[in-house]
């Protein structure tokens, strides 16, 4: 018998929101049977940071040709030279397999793959409490150098404009109850009567 279809999971929101610590707590919680697609990017790993568990890490060669070679099913250069892509071989094999899975992914990007999936998607945008939080966060979080929080935060603005092109929004104040809100929208799209 052929299995159902997967459903696709939308994670989107400025970077430094919480979206990785969010799809993280929900993946250990192990309540949502969904898989992560790892992205494809041109950065550098950080510290901590595994290729082929985190992201793909290509060289700028590298990308390049997975584009020539269709592999994507959406790339951005979310920051000046540094694109990142979800690969066709992460969300529609594993779809294909009835898999669902779940994308930590741009707002821009967010929006393009809801467009193309539709009702097989589900678009979550994560809201900061405020800007100087988030600000807070990333340096906090120790990851980037000052400029690149710089550049984080001056893009936060614009891309917290995306929001209401998304199919619901959680706010991440408290870190358990934005788990538990996302958990929740998850589990109803997720659920087999969905
Ligand atoms: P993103 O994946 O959206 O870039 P992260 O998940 O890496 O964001 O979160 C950025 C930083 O903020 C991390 O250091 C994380 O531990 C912290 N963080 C996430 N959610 C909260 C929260 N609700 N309250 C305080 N700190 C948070
Ligand atoms: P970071 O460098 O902090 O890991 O990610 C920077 C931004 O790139 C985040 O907003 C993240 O969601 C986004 N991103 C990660 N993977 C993809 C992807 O495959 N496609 C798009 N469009 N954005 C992605």
């Amino acid at each position: 018998m052929t299995p159902s279809q997967g459903k696709i999971i939308i994670i989107s929101a400025p970077s430094g929101c919480g979206k990785s610590t969010i799809i993280k707590a929900i993946m250990d919680r192990g309540n949502v049977d969904m898989k992560f697609s790892v992205s494809a990017t041109n950065r550098q790993p950080r510290e901590g940071e595994t290729d082929g568990v985190h992201y793909h890490f290509l060289s700028d060669g590298e990308f390049r040709e997975a584009i020539a070679n269709d592999a994507f099913v959406e790339y951005e250069e979310v920051y000046p030279g540094r694109f990142y892509g979800t690969l066709k071989k992460e969300v529609e094999d594993r779809c294909a397999r009835g898999e669902n899975v779940v994308l930590d992914i741009d707002v821009k990007g967010g929006v393009r793959v809801k467009e193309m999936y539709g009702n097989r998607a589900k678009s979550i945008f994560i809201m900061p409490p405020s800007v100087e939080e988030l600000r807070r966060r990333l340096e906090s979080r120790g990851t980037d150098p000052k400029e690149a929080i710089d550049q984080r935060v001056g893009k936060a603005e614009f891309e917290l404009t995306f929001a209401p092109r998304y199919d619901t929004t959680v706010v991440n104040d408290n870190l358990e109850e934005a788990v538990d809100n996302a958990e929740r929208e998850i589990l109803e799209f997720t659920s087999p009567q969905a």
